[in-house]
């Protein structure tokens, strides 16, 4: 049902496309660019915003392999090739920081004396240093560390990546975005799905007719394969990572175990995410992280950086890992991914109707290669793929903090005409003003696009000052008329609490107690009737 806060607004006639990819994750929008890239036109259909599902809630470790030798040849050696292509088509959203794996005092030796001829064997880069290197080079490390390896990974920054997917897509087959949009049906004659229902809260319902349709929801690929008859098997594993103030290592720090909870420090980079646990899940309702998990990645990842003990932590979050297979143990089932063509008999019989599911952040231009060779065979669309070479450009409008910035930026950089509206992660007004004019007409909430699309609200004060600044900014030019940025400051304010329960002790419990302060005390924002259900 449209939202009575939103004017209505409705199509003329459906919209239409070459290709219909539901869900705008990094592998929908990956998708979308790989097709673009073949002259393939795309709507990309997305229920929330760009990387709202796992590809918003991950470690963002650009994996080099190391982490799978052991329960996975076939995934680290993918990892290891497809890292190796996005450093080169990507670099703007990659941090090349390497990283470690150190065991401590407890760790099982074996594992440390299988892993370099285990890397070796997937064509993995793994180097000993000596103890005393390991510690100069990452002061943070446990002073009881027992072995140190150095490995290529990286980090990645997700929202990044696929915004500029997104965009450049756009950019060359005048793709489209239609966010806040969810798929509710397929509509089937005989064996082709003729249009898709959707649902927007401004636009109310309408549909969108393609030549063919992909399946790229993630977890939630088996609903949408069920609506063409076919089913997706897929474990639901839930993993809840940690965001620290400040950044406490350079590298990605991997314990030298197997795959456990708490076992890898990520740089991303202002702030260190320390993850993850693994919680099988038995539906989608609450993907909310735990105390629980917040307590067990401390206590496993102390032993290896032992400030990660007393550090401030200002968020948690968590996301669910559509893992392509069975098995009783989630960290066993394979990181492989799963294209299904649901013209088979047994998914459905549909010939235009295709899933792609499981794999990986790191992954994501092989499975978008895969999934666009089969479709476009289809279509009878003969160009390669080209993007294991074709640069993507940096062109969606956003904002991004780099790391150390903060003390330099207010030395050199003082503009009165362009005031910095978030001063944890120094976003500039003028930056917000140029993510604005890029949203569509349609878009749902300036506050939630503005943050996604920048680390606006990421930083110590988790939006307690910025959203507000941002608020008002936007009230004076006029982008706001009605009480509807009101709405929009509170719901924004409730996502960002939805992040900071579970770890609310310390300096940012005190933190959080100065924007109740503020925002109810105050301004009386929760009184607002809003769509959420957190208070603020
Ligand atoms: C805790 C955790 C840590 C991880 N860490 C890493 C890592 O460090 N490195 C790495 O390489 N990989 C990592 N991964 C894996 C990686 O995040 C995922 O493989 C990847 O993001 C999946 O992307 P996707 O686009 O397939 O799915 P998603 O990002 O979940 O996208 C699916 C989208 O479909 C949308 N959708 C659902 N239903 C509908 C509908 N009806 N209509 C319209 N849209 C719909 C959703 O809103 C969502 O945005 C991690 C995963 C998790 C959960």
């Amino acid at each position: 049902m449209a939202d009575p806060r939103h004017d209505a607004v409705t199509f003329s006639t459906p919209p239409r496309c070459d290709v219909l990819i539901i869900g705008g994750g990094v592998t929908g929008t990956a998708i979308a660019r790989d097709l673009a890239l073949r002259g393939v036109n795309a709507i990309v259909a997305e229920w929330r915003d760009v990387a709202s599902g796992a590809s918003g809630g991950n470690h963002g470790l650009l994996h080099s392999g190391a982490r799978y030798v052991a329960s996975d040849r076939e995934a680290a050696v993918e990892c290891r090739e497809e890292g190796d292509i996005l450093r080169l088509t990507a670099p703007h959203c990659i941090e090349d920081c390497g990283g470690l794996f150190v065991s401590v005092v407890g760790d099982d030796p074996d594992y440390g004396e299988s892993f370099p001829a285990l890397c070796s064997a997937a064509g993995i880069t793994a180097k000993e240093i000596p103890v005393e290197e390991a510690l100069a080079m990452e002061p943070a490390l446990s002073p009881k560390l027992t072995r140190a390896f150095s490995v290529p990974d990286g980090s990645i920054d997700p929202f990044r990546l696929c915004l500029d997917l997104m965009a450049h897509a756009t950019l060359e087959a005048d793709s489209q975005l239609f966010s806040h949009t969810k798929i509710t049906g397929l509509e089937i004659s005989g064996r082709r799905v003729v249009a898709a229902k959707a649902v927007h809260p401004k636009l109310g319902e309408f549909r969108i007719e393609a030549k063919q349709y992909i399946n790229a929801a993630g977890a939630w690929a088996g609903e949408i394969a069920a609506m063409a008859g076919g089913t997706v098997p897929l474990v639901l594993s839930k993993g809840t990572l940690l965001v620290t103030h400040d950044r406490l290592a350079t590298r990605v720090i991997n314990r030298l175990r197997p795959a456990g909870n708490g076992d890898i420090l990520v740089p991303g980079g202002t702030v260190s995410v320390l993850g993850t646990t693994a919680v099988r899940l038995g539906g989608l309702d609450s993907i909310s992280p735990t105390i629980a998990e917040v307590e067990e990645n401390i206590r496993e990842g102390a032993p290896m950086v032992p400030a990660l003990a007393s550090t401030r932590y200002i968020r948690a979050f968590a996301g669910v890992r559509p893992l392509a297979g069975s098995g009783s143990e989630d960290r066993a089932v394979s990181r492989n991914f799963s294209l299904i063509d649901h013209a088979r008999p047994d998914q459905g019989g549909i010939e235009n109707f295709t899933t792609i599911t499981g794999g990986k952040l790191t992954t994501h231009r092989l499975m978008a290669e895969r999934t666009s060779d089969a479709v476009c065979a289809k279509m009878g669309v003969t160009a390669p793929c080209r993007t294991r070479t074709a640069l993507l450009p940096a062109v969606a409008a956003s904002s991004w903090t780099e790391p150390g910035r903060a003390a330099r930026f207010w030395l050199e950089h003082h503009e009165p005409e362009n005031p910095v509206l978030c001063e944890c992660e120094l976003v500039q007004k003028r930056a917000i003003e140029e993510i604005v004019s890029s949203l569509p007409e349609t878009e749902v909430s300036l506050l939630q696009a503005i943050g996604l699309r920048s680390r606006v609200g990421k930083g110590p004060c988790q939006g307690a000052f910025c959203s507000v600044r941002i608020t008002s900014a936007l009230y004076d030019a006029d982008a706001f008329t009605g009480p509807e940025g009101l709405y929009q400051l509170t719901d924004f304010l409730r996502s960002r609490f939805k992040g900071q329960r579970p770890i609310l002790w310390g300096t940012q419990l005190a933190q959080a107690e100065l924007a109740e302060a503020l925002h109810c005390g105050l301004y009386s924002l929760e009184h607002l009737s809003c769509k959420g259900e957190e208070h603020v």
